[in-house]
């Protein structure tokens, strides 16, 4: 881990594993599938979807949870067959209706589907709760009280209470990365498009226009938080490194200057 969580408090597991009644933040669900039905085991902990209302932070976020939590359900074990379990992951988050989920199991133990409940003294031997008149308890679930939460849900929760009241990113890292990543392939957009208005520009050129502009093009990044290039803005910087791009060009034709060839000096 890079940074150290609290435990969670009692109350925030309990309000966590509260969701799984809530079908719209379980699974599986009426409305997260893939069963109607069955029981919900697994609540939603972490999202991101990438339409405008999207954040990086959310993205970098999930995915440093997801391999956090799924570290810790695998502790100790060489294969991954738990984290599979426990961990559900779903959607890719690329539009809004596209919403990247990871729902964790919140309890294991407990008692088997078929558990015939808790009995008492006075019941008759091998009481069979659906024939004899049984003086205990029907089971609902846990009725021998092992049923616990998974460390994959502490863990969960750890994080999940973490961003909501400590620290906005679980790796100031990973974002960062990450948002340079959109924030480079924005500008790769832009800037070829930007190009295509200088269609008498070389290859060369455009390097070393690029090259000029580079710390006026990185300056943009710090504006916007999401990695967004504005195009004016890009053109603007595009434009100051072409001047000064061509400047250097005409001072080294000037300098090597070749009888007859002054004339090449860009206007
Ligand atoms: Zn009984
Ligand atoms: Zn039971
Ligand atoms: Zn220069």
């Amino acid at each position: 881990m890079y940074f150290r969580t609290d435990p969670p408090s009692d109350e925030a597991m309990a309000q966590y594993a509260e969701l799984l009644s809530d079908a719209n933040r379980s699974w599986p669900s009426y409305y997260t599938g893939p069963l109607p039905g069955d029981e919900p085991t697994h609540v939603e902990m972490f999202f991101w979807r990438g339409d405008e209302a999207g954040w990086i932070g959310d993205k970098s976020n999930f995915e440093t949870a997801r391999d956090l939590i799924r570290g810790v359900a695998d502790e100790r074990r060489t294969d991954t067959e738990l984290s599979d379990e426990q961990v559900y992951e779903c959607g890719g988050g690329s539009s809004a209706w596209d919403v990247a989920q990871l729902y964790v199991q919140v309890y294991e133990g407990g008692c088997p589907a078929e558990c015939p409940g808790t009995h008492t003294e006075e019941c008759r031997p091998g009481c069979d709760p659906y024939v004899d008149f049984c003086h205990g308890q029907e089971c609902e679930g846990d009725c021998h009280g092992t049923q616990t939460f998974t460390p994959a849900f502490r863990t969960a929760v750890a994080l999940a209470e973490y961003v909501k009241n400590d620290h906005p990113f679980l790796s100031e890292d990973d974002y960062h990365e990450q948002r340079r990543d959109v924030f480079e392939a924005n500008l790769d957009e832009v800037l070829e498009d930007v190009k295509l208005h200088y269609p008498y520009d070389t290859e060369g050129d455009h390097r070393s226009i690029v090259e000029h502009a580079s710390d006026a093009l990185w300056e943009l990044y710090h504006y916007e938080p999401d990695g967004y290039v504005d195009w004016d803005a890009a053109r603007d910087a595009y434009d100051q490194g072409r001047s000064e791009h061509f400047l250097d060009l005409g001072r080294t034709v000037l300098r090597n200057e070749i009888p007859g060839q002054t004339a090449l000096m860009p206007a």
